[in-house]
């Protein structure tokens, strides 16, 4: 089969078509025929070397993917032959033509849901839910503002937080980008280069300031989100490139709580919940993945130079 292959941490260029030999399931796994794979940023920093956790060299980037069972374990009984999944990991690398995976990790995809836009839900649903439920524990009725709502993470959070009765706001960088984030259900959009855009969204919340904040950028924007908060306002760590000075005070005046994540920290029962709650929203058409673009599998270099560009869209979607 095809599978990008990466035989040292570098720039783009590190990512390589080659031919390797197709994998086969043990009992207890499901082999995926990948139709459509997601691109996150992550896969950008683990590339590059930069990343915490590294995998051992050579290896296949990625891990959501949507497609269809090739083969069951015999001791799978979670899903069958033929079945249209999308998945949440892989022991041998989404960005492939078959990839392998664990039970767990393999979730039935709606027939409403194409592969490309299965390929955009594991990493950026998950995580949007995560932050705002599991984290920020939002609730109906309170203010978000989602700060990047253009791209993968953000169209989620978007589509999740309306779905549940808050009151969405988003920012994005371009008018495109602005129009998506109403598309998906925002209340008001914002651009996060405008002058003084944080002080109006603010101004639409009677002066309040914002119940949570989904944050992409952290090392941009946390200083002005705990003046941005309300009191008892939790603001989520999502997406951070760097470091930032703050003013402890802003959180001290407000109560304000400043939380991290990463999704791999969800425990299983945690992860339970979430996928069944994107199963619902996805089989009741309140999730809807965008897909902004799809490029060829061989060009793995080219979506991860685009998915670090400004002018996020969406997920952009590689296909084998
Ligand atoms: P993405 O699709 O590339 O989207 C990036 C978003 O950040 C876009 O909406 C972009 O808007 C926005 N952005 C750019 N400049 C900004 C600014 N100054 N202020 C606010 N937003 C700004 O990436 P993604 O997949 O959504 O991921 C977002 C971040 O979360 C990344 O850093 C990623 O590594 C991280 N992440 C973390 C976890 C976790 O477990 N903690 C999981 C998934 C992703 P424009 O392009 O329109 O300007």
């Amino acid at each position: 089969m095809k599978a990008i292959r990466v035989d040292q941490f570098g720039g783009p260029d590190v990512l390589r078509s080659n031919e390797v030999p197709t994998p086969q399931a043990s009992s207890k796994q499901l082999l995926v025929r990948v139709k459509a794979i997601g691109v996150n940023p992550v896969e950008t920093y683990i590339r590059s070397g930069i990343y915490p956790m590294l995998p051992p060299l050579p290896y296949t980037p990625g891990k959501d993917a949507a497609g269809v069972v090739e083969a069951a374990g015999a001791d799978v009984t979670s899903a069958r032959v033929g079945d249209r999944v999308y998945i949440s990991g892989t022991s041998t690398g989404a960005y492939a033509e078959f990839c392998l995976c664990d039970p767990d990790d393999v979730h039935r995809l709606p027939d409403n849901i194409s592969f490309a836009q299965g390929a955009g839900i594991s990493t950026s649903y998950a995580t949007a839910y995560r932050a705002l439920f599991q984290r920020a524990k939002a609730l109906p009725g309170e203010s978000v503002l989602i700060h990047g709502a253009s791209g993968g993470v953000g169209t989620a959070a978007t589509q999740i937080a309306r779905a549940a009765g808050l009151l969405v706001f988003g920012t994005a960088g371009t008018g495109r980008g602005k129009n998506l984030v109403l598309e998906n259900g925002a209340h008001h959009v914002f651009d996060h280069q405008a002058p003084n855009y944080l002080e109006r969204a603010v101004a639409l919340t009677d002066g309040r300031g914002f119940d949570v904040i989904i944050e992409m950028l952290a090392n941009v924007n946390l200083a002005n989100d705990l003046t941005a908060l309300a009191k008892g306002g939790r603001v989520v760590v999502v997406g951070n490139r760097g470091k930032i000075e703050i003013n402890p005070r802003d959180a001290m005046s407000r109560d304000a709580h400043i939380l991290g994540m990463v999704l791999g920290n969800a425990t299983a029962a945690e992860l339970t919940s979430i996928y069944a709650a994107l199963g619902a929203g996805l089989e009741n058409g309140s999730l809807r993945p965008v897909v902004g673009k799809e490029l060829p599998l061989a060009t793995a270099a080219k979506a991860h130079e685009a998915v670090l560009e400004p002018g996020a869209y969406g997920k952009i979607v590689l296909i084998p």
